[in-house]
């Protein structure tokens, strides 16, 4: 049976990252050829070095820097042909604060990432794409639902959608299908540091007061957030556009 990504170019920002390796091995183990896109030049070396693959390569760049990202892709199609597959991933939290004290500075630096990254990515992604392509943009659990404090992260999560929506009529006629996915919490680093952050304040365990909002009882793996990354990159989701896939365990639901 061939693979589901065979040759095809694909593109990960926070490749670096957990969910963001995690994905770039199921896209290699799947025949495709990665660019790992991540503003942590360490973290990044460190995951090309453990992918140990001629089909992967790293670059360093920070997704809301407009050269930076414009290097990616031209780096990427110099080296590979166009482009098949965009992972508009890259992220990070904030803070948590009541809305009196919440710093305008940690608002302004998650929107940068997070909605003007995706803009970016997608800006000088899609005139090297491929006609059929995807585009998969990590959202969250937060694009989904309201909680106090989180303002940015909330804020910049449900603007994501509103995105994905307007760029998936523009690039219907190309073909090119743009999705949100929506990941609850992970085990992983990313997660954990929320979780410190929480339990400290509300003088419980974090994890355990996620882990009772979720339906199935747990947090997600990195590599089941990946599964998910990988249907909507392939053309299993042929017909699926303009839509919010969530992998959260029931937590939204
Ligand atoms: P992670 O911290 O392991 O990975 C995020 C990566 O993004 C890091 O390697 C970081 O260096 C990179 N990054 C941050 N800002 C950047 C920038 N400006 N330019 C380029 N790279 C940048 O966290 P993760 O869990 O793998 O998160 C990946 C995505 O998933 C994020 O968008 C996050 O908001 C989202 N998400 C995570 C969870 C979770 O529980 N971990 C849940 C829902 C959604």
């Amino acid at each position: 049976m061939e693979k589901l990504l065979s040759g095809k170019v694909c593109v990960l920002t926070g490749g670096a990252g957990s969910i963001g390796l995690s994905t770039a091995q199921l896209f290699l183990a799947e025949g495709a050829r990665v660019t790992l896109v991540d503003l942590d030049e360490k973290r990044l070396a460190d995951a090309v070095a453990e992918l140990d693959s001629p089909d992967v390569v790293g670059a360093v760049a920070d997704v809301s820097d407009a050269r930076d990202v414009e290097a990616c892709f031209r780096e990427t199609v110099g080296r590979w042909g166009k482009v098949d597959v965009i992972f508009s991933n890259a992220g990070n939290f904030g803070v948590i604060a009541p809305i009196v004290d919440y710093p305008e500075s940690a608002f302004d630096q998650l929107y940068a990432t997070h909605v003007k990254g995706a803009m970016l990515t997608c800006k000088y992604g899609v005139p090297v794409m491929n006609d059929g392509g995807s585009i998969i943009i990590t959202s969250s659990v937060a694009g989904l639902r309201g909680d106090p404090g989180v303002y940015a992260y909330i804020t910049v999560k449900h603007a994501q959608v509103g995105f994905m929506r307007a760029l998936a009529k523009e690039l219907a006629p190309r073909r090119i299908r743009v999705n949100t996915l929506h990941p609850g919490p992970v085990d992983n680093g990313f997660q954990k540091r929320i979780e410190e952050e929480l339990g400290a304040s509300i003088g419980a365990d974090g994890t355990e007061f996620f882990n009772q909002m979720i339906p199935l009882g747990r947090h997600a793996r990195p590599d089941e957030i990946a599964f998910s990354v990988l249907y909507l990159a392939s053309d299993m989701s042929c017909f699926t556009t303009g839509s919010q896939l969530v992998v959260d365990g029931g937590m939204s639901a």
